[in-house]
């Protein structure tokens, strides 16, 4: 993330958990500044590990839950994954995902033409959709070298 977009994601942190009347505390400051370098949705073990370099007497069940928190009040999004742990999603921006059922891997896309999908007209009689994101599951590039499979198909799945 180049420098001025890491400073108004900042900005936006501030004023987000201003309005969510959230207290702005270092090792929240920390913890999201640090989320948002990680590319690779990591898991609230992962972030633990990174936040106490810099906070070593912080501990596991603080992190979780001011990630959690995040994700109270829509700072993050929380990527559930088949059996595996919850993941955090600092890109609240449109995009879609990439799910690697092999290593566990999520990788973010943009697609125009996913972002414009139509929800069908009898899903809105019973449900208001909020947001949408399309999850496209298979087996990335290292594990496909690694598995010898040459399998291109994918199977689609809409979530949310
Ligand atoms: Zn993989
Ligand atoms: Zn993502």
């Amino acid at each position: 993330m180049q420098n001025d977009k890491l400073s108004d994601c900042l900005d936006q942190f501030i004023k987000h958990c201003k309005k969510f009347d959230l207290r702005i505390t270092p090792q929240r400051c920390a913890i999201y500044k640090k989320l948002i370098k990680e590319e690779n949705h990591p898991t609230a073990e992962e972030m633990f590990n990174i936040v106490r370099k810099e906070f070593p007497n912080i501990s596991y069940d603080t992190v979780n839950r001011t990630l959690l928190t995040f994700a109270e009040i829509g700072l993050v999004d929380v990527v559930s994954t088949k059996g595996g742990p919850r993941r955090f999603d600092p890109d609240m921006d449109k995009h879609h995902h990439f799910h690697c059922i092999h290593c566990g891997k999520i990788v973010d896309f943009y697609s125009d033409e996913f972002d414009n999908l139509g929800i069908p007209d009898y899903f809105q009689d019973d449900f208001t959709v909020y947001t949408k994101r399309v999850v496209l599951n298979g087996l990335c590039k290292k594990c496909r070298k690694k598995k010898g499979l040459k399998d291109r198909n994918i199977a689609i799945q809409n979530k949310k």
